[in-house]
């Protein structure tokens, strides 16, 4: 299928005469084109379509005047993700393809482009775009918005890489929701009790928004679907464990919060090992710095965030955390036309006691960033001052699995159900674009009415290998 669709992009570039053409010529060309296509008018770049670059997009669609500025938004994939719902979405609550916006879709008026931009040469005002398939080339731009996001914070931990996931993209969030139905599978349907004991133990590394809810989601899921379905396997089986090195987890709610979350998890069966590092996971042989090492299939890595590499790559000043360095009012430091936010930026965080604070990496000031963002680019171009961005960060809602939550909001700390109900109000109205909304409400509303979904489509990843099998003569 991959090669088919080679061919046809060759053929189809054969035919536009473009194979022929020295990269460099067509870097100009695409330039150029730019450039003259749209009578010349500053072209506003936003690299990566997350909820800087998406937002940030938008308001500039709705402010500026007709004619007044090109946007163009790069992302290598095609559709904004909406973090908070990943883990409703592995656990089946919600449908993955629901919890992501597509960018052509509500970007309309903006040009977007599907690439991962490799570098940020500022100075010569271009980046460089590595489109799926073809050559890289370059893209100039005369406003550059830096909205690359995070990756995940890894340690070079023997195995990590080869065997670990991360849960950052709704693609792992699939993967894992398939990987945890599987192996359910796979216990009940082995005689090897080795194999069995390692299929049904899940490790979690980091207690942070991603890891304790994803965590509380899974771990929800597989009770429910060992309870009504697996009469071979016992609730007893399933071994869930999360570590963190830190004395607590779910920071984002507080200290008090925390610990209740950690009483939740741990009356679920759940482990939960703080002040623990992993130390290996080659092969899916676990050691931890404390307690007995154990065998299994599953290792999610969760713990922390850094700024996206991409920015490395870049003559843009940086941190000592790889983020932009920015102004207050998100223009980066001795730039008048450059401009970052969100978990790639350092913003000043006005509202904090120490001066030197800048704004964590959430979606709460992302969000916010980003539409300020758009005003003072605006303003900008009509040589109006930019203003300085100022929230107080107003606290947290989680869920740790069907009708179970933790919230520290305005002060208030709500627990169970009121807080997971919080949960889901809170982001259904943060959700992008009112057809998103609904098909979340949708969603939400059937699972009232059916039995959960836990059917596994694993065998997704290898969709040709029957048609294989068939079309393979038998020698
Ligand atoms: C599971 C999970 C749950 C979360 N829950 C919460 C929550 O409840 N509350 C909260 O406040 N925050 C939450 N967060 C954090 C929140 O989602 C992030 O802080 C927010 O997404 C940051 O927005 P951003 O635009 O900076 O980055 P992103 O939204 O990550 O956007 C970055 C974009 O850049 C693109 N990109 C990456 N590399 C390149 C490249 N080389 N070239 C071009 N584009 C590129 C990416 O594809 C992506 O689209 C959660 C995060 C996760 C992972």
């Amino acid at each position: 299928m991959h090669r088919e669709k080679t061919t046809v992009h060759r053929e189809n570039r054969a035919r536009d005469g473009d194979n022929d053409a020295p990269d460099q010529s067509r870097d100009e060309r695409r330039g150029l084109s730019v450039n003259e296509k749209r009578g010349r008018v500053p072209n506003i770049l936003i690299v990566g379509g997350g909820y800087v670059g998406m937002y940030t997009a938008l308001g500039l669609r709705r402010r500026l005047r007709r004619g007044q500025a090109q946007v163009t938004v790069v992302d290598p994939r095609s559709y904004m993700t909406y973090q908070p719902f990943l883990p409703e979405a592995s656990a089946g609550a919600l449908e993955p393809r629901h919890v992501v916006v597509p960018l052509r879709r509500v970007l309309r008026g903006c040009r977007v482009i599907t690439g991962r931009v490799t570098s940020i040469a500022h100075e010569a005002k271009t980046v460089r775009i590595e489109p799926e398939e073809g050559a890289s080339y370059e893209l100039s731009y005369d406003i550059l918005v830096v909205a690359l996001g995070s990756i995940a914070r890894t340690l070079p931990i023997p195995g990590l890489a080869d065997v670990g996931i991360g849960f950052k993209q709704v693609e792992e969030a699939i993967a894992l929701r398939n990987h945890v139905l599987d192996r359910l599978d796979i216990a009940a349907s082995t005689t090897d009790e080795a194999a069995r004991r390692r299929a049904l133990t899940f490790v979690f590394v980091g207690g942070g928004f991603a890891g304790a809810e994803a965590l509380g989601e899974l771990e929800n899921l597989t009770q429910y679907a060992v309870r009504k379905y697996y009469p071979e396997i016992s609730q007893r089986d399933l071994r869930w464990v999360l570590v963190d090195a830190a004395d607590r987890i779910l920071p984002e709610v507080g200290d008090e919060m925390g610990v209740y979350t950690v009483e939740e998890l741990s009356k679920r069966g759940i482990e939960v090992r703080l002040k623990t590092f992993l130390e290996s996971c080659v092969d899916g042989h676990v050691v931890l710095s404390k307690g007995k090492p154990f065998d299994a299939d599953t290792i999610v890595w969760t713990a922390g965030v850094k700024a996206n590499p991409v920015l490395a790559d870049s003559d843009l000043p940086l941190d000592e955390r790889g983020r932009v360095s920015c102004a207050a009012t998100m223009r980066v430091v001795g730039h008048d036309d450059a401009w970052a936010a969100g978990d790639n930026a350092a913003v000043p965080d006005l509202t904090a006691a120490d001066p030197g604070e800048v704004c964590a990496p959430n979606a709460q000031h992302a969000v916010r960033q980003a539409k300020l963002l758009a005003k003072n680019i605006v303003a900008a171009l009509n040589g109006q001052q930019p203003k300085e961005y100022r929230h107080k960060y107003v606290g947290s809602v989680a869920s740790l699995g069907l009708y179970r939550g933790v919230a520290h909001v305005y002060g208030v700390k709500v627990k169970g159900f009121p807080a997971w109900f919080m949960h889901r109000t809170y982001h259904m109205s943060k959700m992008p674009t009112f057809n998103r909304k609904m098909r979340v409400l949708v969603d939400w509303t059937m699972a009232w009415f059916f039995r959960r979904e836990v059917v596994s489509l694993g065998r997704m990843r290898v969709p040709r290998e029957e048609f294989r099998r068939a079309a393979t003569p038998k020698t």
